[in-house]
């Protein structure tokens, strides 16, 4: 932090993008400070605090759940629609981070900004079909999240776009979930493997289905192979599957047995 020059603390986000976007400024936006404030690049002079700005709400809008990015861990695990969404997966999720003081202070734009290994949303929003509306020079844009990561973005959130909220399909909301962090201690930031299943069943079909996977590399990736026997109903052969893909990954032997059978017991107990 040795070389801010400059504090802003906008209340509208038109505003605080006109900062990120003035080269005279040289601004880096901080939500709750968590993870950037120990590591503010030299270069930064202004200190663009987000807490004012309008972004924090948790809604409905046409049947989606939005979830304002400037929503913290312990507004999303308190706020009822996550509590209820997708079997209180998403609160659960929330509820997960580490210590009650970073998850009263870390947001959900801050958590997904820049790829991290141990982070939570981005497993959760990846298995959750989510989109992510940016507010850029040349207006909002609404992208799959699964693209936020990818360099065909041409954005960089944070030094030259805001994350203004993370949107989760209205289809999703009856899907059976489980979020796992599979770490040495439930106040861990660090975990063994991260996973977020999710399926969908109709009658006795499973129709959707979802297996996301974190701690494994900065960016989550999702187990088509395994999705594709969640599909059968077969928590065997889904648990043979993700072994495999897993262990594609390089995930070692104790991740992809614990893992696989992670999938197994969502399998038959959730499905
Ligand atoms: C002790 C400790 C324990 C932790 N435990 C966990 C854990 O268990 N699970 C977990 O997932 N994480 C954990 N974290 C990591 C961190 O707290 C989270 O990633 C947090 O969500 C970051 O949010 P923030 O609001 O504090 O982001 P900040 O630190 O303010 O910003 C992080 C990055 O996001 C960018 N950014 C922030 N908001 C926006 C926005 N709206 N639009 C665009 N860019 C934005 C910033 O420019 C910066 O690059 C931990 C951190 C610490 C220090």
């Amino acid at each position: 932090m040795k070389n801010i020059k400059y504090y802003a603390c906008p209340s509208k986000v038109k505003e605080a993008l006109s900062l990120l976007l003035n080269k005279r400024y040289k601004a880096m936006a901080l939500a709750g400070g968590t993870l950037v404030s120990k590591t503010l690049p030299d270069s930064v002079e202004t200190y663009l605090d987000l807490k004012n700005l309008p972004i924090k709400d948790i809604r409905l809008q046409g049947g989606n759940l939005v979830i304002g990015a400037g929503a913290t861990f312990d507004e999303i695990d308190r706020s009822r629609l996550c509590r209820t969404w997708a079997g209180g997966s998403i609160a659960a999720a929330a509820a997960a981070c580490s210590t009650q003081l970073i998850r009263n202070m870390a947001t959900i734009g801050g958590n997904i900004a820049r790829p991290h290994s141990f982070n939570i949303f981005p497993v959760v929003l990846l298995a959750l079909d989510a989109k992510v509306r940016l507010q850029t020079g040349k207006g909002a844009k609404l992208i799959d999240f699964q693209d936020l990561y990818t360099s065909g973005l041409g954005l960089r959130p944070g030094l030259d776009s805001l994350i203004t909220e993370a949107i989760i399909p209205a289809k999703t909301r009856n899907w059976k979930c489980e979020f796992i962090k599979l770490a040495r201690t439930a106040s861990s930031w660090e975990s063994y493997i991260t996973l977020f299943f999710s399926a969908e069943k109709k009658g006795k079909s499973v129709t959707q289905a979802r297996a996301a996977v974190g701690a494994l590399s900065p960016r989550p990736f999702r187990a088509p192979e395994a999705e594709k026997a969640m599909l059968s109903g077969e928590g065997a052969a889904a648990a043979a599957a993700f072994a495999a893909e897993l262990e594609a990954a390089r995930a070692g032997e104790y991740r992809c047995a614990a893992a696989s059978n992670l999938l197994k017991r969502f399998m038959e107990g959730k499905i």
